[in-house]
């Protein structure tokens, strides 16, 4: 038996930050380097972006359908960002929880609170900052992808945005990817480590006392 992983419950890592701050390529490279984690999908009602692909970035869907899926339950959490709907859908999360997969999301913090009062036991939330203003809206504009005006209203919105941090359990200023890469690793492989986490913990001491006797 104690050659068997310790048995645990999978746990809900979400990364909120402005638009910006590098939260995309942080999520990107804790994906490669956690083969066994899942990444929350979204639906959304915003058209897709040059090289988003439909079902790896979201799921695009016409607001009538968006609506059809909240009727029916089928979000965990749902919000309005910006001009657009956005809503991660439930069932794919309950199954890679429930086989004790951890499930990574990329959400605001409107998600992130629906998240919260629904399974906070469940929830590491993190909040990812740009090193400084520049910073941000440099990485806005070398995006290119959206036009000046989505730009300047965004950077408007990141100091609202940015007024959610103390709702977060950790919070990473993304100085250097690597770090902040490393840091979020860090938070991860701590988490899973929490006592009431580890769901098969008590049969495994047990099983160790039992020896010991
Ligand atoms: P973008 O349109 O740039 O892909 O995303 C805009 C914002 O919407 C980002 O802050 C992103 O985290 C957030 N977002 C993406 N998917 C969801 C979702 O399913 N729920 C919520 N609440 N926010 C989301």
């Amino acid at each position: 038996m104690s050659q068997q992983p310790i048995k645990r419950r999978g746990l809900m890592l979400v990364l909120s930050s402005p638009s910006g701050a590098g939260k995309t390529t942080i999520s990107r490279r804790i994906l490669e380097s956690e083969p066994g984690m899942a990444l929350s999908i979204s639906a959304t009602t915003r058209q897709p972006r040059p090289g988003e692909v439909e079902g790896k970035d979201y799921f695009f869907v016409t607001p009538e359908r968006f609506d059809q899926m909240v009727a029916e339950g089928a979000f965990l959490e749902h919000a309005r960002v910006f001009d657009h709907r956005y809503g991660t859908p439930r069932a794919p999360v309950e199954e890679a929880l429930a086989a004790g997969r951890d499930v990574l999301f990329d959400i605001d913090w409107q998600g992130t609170q629906q998240i919260r009062e629904a399974a906070r036991e469940d929830l590491v939330a993190v909040f990812i900052l740009p090193p400084s203003t520049g910073a941000l809206e440099a990485r806005l504009k070398s995006r290119a992808q959206d036009s000046d005006e989505v730009v300047a209203r965004r950077m408007a919105k990141a100091a609202d945005e940015m007024s959610h941090w103390q709702e977060y359990d950790y919070v990473v200023v993304n100085r250097e990817v690597e770090e902040s890469v490393a840091q979020v690793a860090s938070i991860l492989a701590a988490e899973r480590l929490r006592r009431d986490r580890q769901s098969g913990l008590r049969a495994f001491v047990e099983s160790l006392r039992g020896e010991e006797g």
